[in-house]
């Protein structure tokens, strides 16, 4: 037999294609021609390949073999196909009966010595291997947990080539996934550890409950960071959509913990502000790592002393902001990544970063202008609720345990007003507060009553507020009646929520 073919899976962004390998051996001078659109690290497959294959005691076949990749159309990134291209070529050249790997998915990267080596995005190429209907796949030793959380396949692993030899060859069997650990009890930040700030606690309660985007002001020492940290213990878990989308993104980044679980938790980030912008919303060549803004997809993307970020990173985050995607432009296709984030800003009033009052502080109003300019445009426009902090007094950081209510207490209330918006919305097809539409707030059956917002318009009219900022205020007060349990906004709310936006609340 001079012909052969291995199953396989090949990821654009985060979605997975079945791939055929075909291998075919023919008489000729001896040489390796790839063919269905190889990136580069397919063409050094080749040479890992043979390496590996002799390095594992096999017969390198002397003669003309054509490796092709189907569908040919389909982009191919990464060295995730090194070890299906090994078998179905040992296949073709009569070395091994491939009978065992019918209809199974090979995935691995192959050492020059024939180790198996890991590779990225193994969970979601599992999922798109089951979606296609393929019961069994084969998987790298370091993938097999994170393989095994796709239900309804069967993972067997492999450390070394010459270990799927002897399972093809003589049935030898394969190395079984770790048994998942279970859930490890989380302790991360919680809300009963930040004493005072009740402005600052109210704000994010209202930005946990609606999705709204929010930008923390204020001088160092005023605990925005602490703030911000703790916005992700205040949103309900991620359900099992959500939650393989985030964890395949992880995947694909290589920065899955081990265990074998499904991200449950919405995950938080913080770039530094020194950040490039690949680093921020990915790419890197072969399969694209995501960046920051996806891998906080469904989570908390947090911009520490924002308006330190390079202008141009800042301008790179307007795009997936406003998809919830980012398309990264790559030769043989664009590459697509979830980008659906929750946004901190936090930003020190001046450039000097002296506290409030603090007599070494020369910045004058329009250098502090200037500074905090520097997010108008992008970002400051999509934040709904702005607010400013000051330093924490001593007589709230004395305050008694007692009086601090834990990260649960206010969860529990997101929750019941996330359940309440979504269900008002489900006719929309929207969820959170922040994503509707502003027509959709202003005409009936959803426009307040006039009594109801009449101070909204007196500002709107005077030009202190933009009709953006007339809409953002009015889906935090939706906001705030879901939080307090009522159908429909009243004046207070209304209120409460052009504090919530001018960051007058004081
Ligand atoms: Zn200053």
């Amino acid at each position: 037999m001079s012909y052969a073919k291995v199953l396989c899976v090949g990821l654009v962004g985060v979605t997975g294609h079945l791939v055929e390998v075909e291998a075919d051996l023919a008489a000729g001078l001896p040489a390796v021609v790839i063919s269905g659109l190889p990136d580069t690290a397919l063409h050094e497959a080749r040479d890992r390949v043979r390496a590996a294959v002799v390095n594992s005691g096999q017969r390198w076949p002397n003669r003309r073999i054509t490796l092709n990749l189907l569908p040919a159309a389909l982009p191919k990134f990464g060295s995730a196909f090194d070890l299906a291209i090994a078998a179905a070529l040992l296949g073709g050249s009569g070395e091994l009966p491939l009978l065992p790997l019918e209809g199974v998915v090979v995935l691995g990267e192959l050492g020059l010595d024939g180790t198996v080596r890991p590779v990225r995005g193994v969970l979601p190429m599992v999922a798109a291997a089951a979606q296609a209907g393929v019961e069994r796949v084969i998987v790298p030793i370091g993938n097999a947990a994170e393989a095994a959380v796709i239900p309804g396949v069967r993972v067997r692993a492999v450390d070394h080539l010459h270990r799927l030899v002897a399972f093809v060859r003589d049935g030898t069997p394969l190395i079984e996934p770790p048994a998942a650990t279970p859930t490890p009890v989380v302790g991360g930040p919680d809300l009963a550890e930040v004493a005072g700030q009740q402005v600052g606690r109210r704000a994010l309660e209202v930005a946990a409950a609606g999705g709204h985007h929010i930008a923390l002001l204020g001088p160092p020492g005023a605990g925005k960071t602490m703030l911000a940290e703790r916005l992700p213990s205040l949103l309900p878990e991620l359900d099992d959509e959500a939650a393989l989308e985030v964890t395949a993104l992880h995947s694909v980044a290589g920065l899955l913990p081990p265990g074998g679980r499904l991200l449950r938790r919405p995950p938080f980030q913080a770039p530094h502000h020194t950040a490039t912008v690949p680093s921020l919303v990915g790419g890197g060549s072969g399969l694209a790592r995501p960046g920051a803004v996806s891998l906080a997809h469904r989570g908390v993307l947090f911009l520490d002393e924002a308006p330190e970020f390079s202008k141009g990173a800042l301008e790179a985050l307007r795009q997936p902001l406003e998809h919830g995607r980012i398309q990264l432009s790559r030769t043989g296709g664009g590459t697509v990544y979830p980008a659906r984030t929750q946004l901190v800003l936090a930003a020190n009033p001046c450039p000097c970063a002296k506290p409030a009052g603090d007599s070494h502080c020369e910045c004058s109003a329009l250098v502090r202008r200037r500074y905090l300019g520097r997010l108008s445009g992008p970002l400051l426009d999509r934040i709904d609720v702005q607010v400013r902090l000051m330093p924490v007094r001593a007589a709230e950081l004395m305050a008694p345990d007692g009086d601090v209510e834990p990260s649960a207490t206010v969860a529990a209330r997101v929750a019941a007003a996330r359940q309440a918006a979504a269900t008002r919305w489900a006719g929309l097809g929207r969820r959170l507060n922040a994503e509707v539409d502003g027509p959709h707030l202003r005409r009936p059956p959803w426009r307040l009553p006039a009594r109801v917002t009449a101070e909204l318009r007196g500002r709107l009219d005077s030009g202190s507020l933009s009709a953006r900022g007339f809409d953002r205020v009015i889906r935090m007060a939706w906001t705030i009646t879901d939080l307090d349990g009522r159908d429909r906004p009243d004046r207070d709310d209304v209120r409460e929520a052009i504090q919530l936006r001018t960051g007058e609340a004081m």
